[in-house]
């Protein structure tokens, strides 16, 4: 226990509420807390407790009988805690019933909470008006298998007045641990770094408060998102949230793993989200979706950033392809041509940046008619402007391959060789000469398994970090170009 309460004063400064996860213990450890419980309140003074002694089908660590747990329960709540946590299921109810009631004698206000470890259920509005009715504090901790779910999350908790916590666990739940003011929910949890995570998708009190600014949320917080499946990897909600947090901007970026494109696009009109980035595989649905598109998005099918519009619509630009060009733009001048490496979203952005440059491109794919396909729009597309540039399509180079008036600069676009598959490489047999710019877009890892080839023969080599950064920052200035405010600036 001197540990649990030493760490819960380290992030005193972090933190309001400390929830004491009895269930956690060993049997000794729980042995001692019931005579030393009233120290231990005293000891985090200041911050709130929450006792809890959760069971094993509600995703805890108990697995004794009952009547066990509600004689530990007892004897704790003697120590004064602010909070009590009781399961509102059915099963039992009656007995826990009698534990919130001897609670509120003792000055101890009462969680009704339920778990659902695998779904989230259908009637949440219905759910929480019942716990409301049994405790001070409706909870509800629930998994969403999609972004569907999520929603229907959000808008049950919206809609309900009456004190609520709300939380989706796993990769899908993730959002609503960090908008807890969006939600209307009372508090948030969290884990300490480097200990176990007492439920899964909890951040660290230092990641929400500095990272997400979960403190200095408001009415007045704008929200952006970074959509994919999966998301959990993106770099985006650091780059943003410190931009934002460095800028004074009042708005929380967050990462949203998205299943079905047409139920986010749902979430994110409701909420608002005012901007979102928009990584693989939603690209393509983003530019279908999207009210008004720049001339990249029209060119490469592509949209990688959605802008709310003042009508609740979205506009759609591609950064990727400013931020494609970036990196190389002073090496341009030395290059007469280039093989792009790929033809999905990426690869698109790649060839008509390019060509649009002057330079033209020959498209390398797996899947051939995929290479030939993108070669094909290219040139319906250039071939209209007043210098013809022209893109060819081929297999991806093999060992003898000569990509001659292609081979100044190579460009690999496909996601071989990203973490966790750092041995990928997408052209294994080709044999660099060292006279190519090779410029891999990926940027985990920095350097990948083909970057490392063409740097030992001798090719000069760009990784793709300076393209994300400098996808990044479009995506920034657009996002707080749009009426921004800062703190301390909310008008009326
Ligand atoms: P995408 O649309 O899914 O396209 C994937 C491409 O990779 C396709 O051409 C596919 O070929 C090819 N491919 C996949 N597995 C392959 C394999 N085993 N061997 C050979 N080719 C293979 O994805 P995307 O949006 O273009 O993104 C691709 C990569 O670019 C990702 O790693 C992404 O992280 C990176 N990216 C980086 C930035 C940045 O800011 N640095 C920005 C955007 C994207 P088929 O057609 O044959 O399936």
């Amino acid at each position: 226990m001197t540990r649990n309460i030493a760490l819960a004063n380290a992030y005193r400064s972090d933190i309001d509420l400390v929830e004491l996860r009895v269930d956690l213990l060993s049997v000794p450890e729980q042995q001692r807390l019931c005579g030393d419980a009233r120290n231990v309140v005293e000891a985090l003074s200041g911050l709130e407790t929450i006792l809890t002694v959760r069971r094993t089908r509600d995703g805890g660590a108990w697995d004794r009988s009952e009547s066990e747990r509600y004689e530990l329960l007892r004897t704790l709540l003697a120590a004064g805690f602010a909070w009590i946590d009781i399961e509102a299921d059915d099963d039992g109810l009656p007995e826990r019933l009698e534990l919130a009631s001897q609670a509120r004698t003792l000055g101890t206000r009462v969680i009704a909470s339920r778990h659902f470890m695998d779904r989230v259920p259908g009637e949440i509005e219905h759910e929480l008006a019942r716990l409301s009715e049994i405790g001070d504090c409706a909870k509800i901790a629930a998994t969403p298998l999609g972004v569907e779910d999520l929603r229907n999350m959000f808008s049950a908790a919206r809609s309900h007045h009456a004190p609520h916590v709300i939380l989706g666990m796993g990769s899908y739940g993730f959002p609503s641990r960090v908008m807890s003011h969006a939600l209307g929910n009372l508090f948030t949890f969290t884990s300490a770094a480097d200990t176990r995570q007492a439920a899964s998708g909890h951040t660290t009190p230092d990641l929400l408060r500095n990272l997400y600014g979960h403190a200095a949320c408001s009415d007045k917080t704008r929200y952006f998102a970074v959509i994919g499946n999966p998301v959990a990897h993106s770099k985006s909600p650091e780059y943003h949230n410190t931009r934002f947090r460095a800028d004074g901007v009042d708005a929380v970026y967050v990462p949203v793993q998205v299943d079905d494109f047409a139920s986010f696009l749902s979430f994110a009109r409701e909420l608002p989200l005012h901007g979102v980035s928009v990584t693989v595989p939603h690209k393509q649905a983003a530019a279908q979706s999207a009210a008004v598109v720049d001339e990249g998005v029209t060119a490469t099918g592509a949209c990688n950033t959605l802008i709310r519009l003042e009508n609740g619509e979205y506009r759609g630009v591609n950064t990727d392809i400013e931020g494609f060009l970036r990196p190389i733009r002073d090496l341009l001048p030395t290059v007469s041509g280039a093989t792009v490496v790929g033809a999905g979203g990426a690869a698109r952005a790649a060839a008509y940046a390019l060509m649009r440059e002057g330079i033209p491109v020959l498209v390398c794919n797996r899947t051939l008619k995929r290479a030939d396909a993108l070669a094909a729009e290219l040139n319906a597309l250039f071939g209209q402007r007043e210098s013809l540039i022209r893109a060819e399509a081929g297999p991806l180079p093999a060992e003898e391959s000569d990509l001659g008036a292609y081979a100044g600069l190579i460009v690999q676009t496909t996601s071989v060789g990203m973490h966790p598959d750092t041995e990928g490489d997408p052209i294994p047999d080709y044999r660099f000469r060292g006279t190519e710019i090779v410029y891999d877009i990926i940027y985990t890892p920095p350097v990948t398994a083909v970057l490392r080839r063409a740097g030992a023969a001798g090719c000069r080599t760009v990784n793709g970090s300076g393209m994300f950064t400098a996808q990044a920052a479009a995506q920034y200035r657009l996002f707080t170009s749009t009426p921004a405010r800062t703190r301390g600036d909310h008008g009326t």
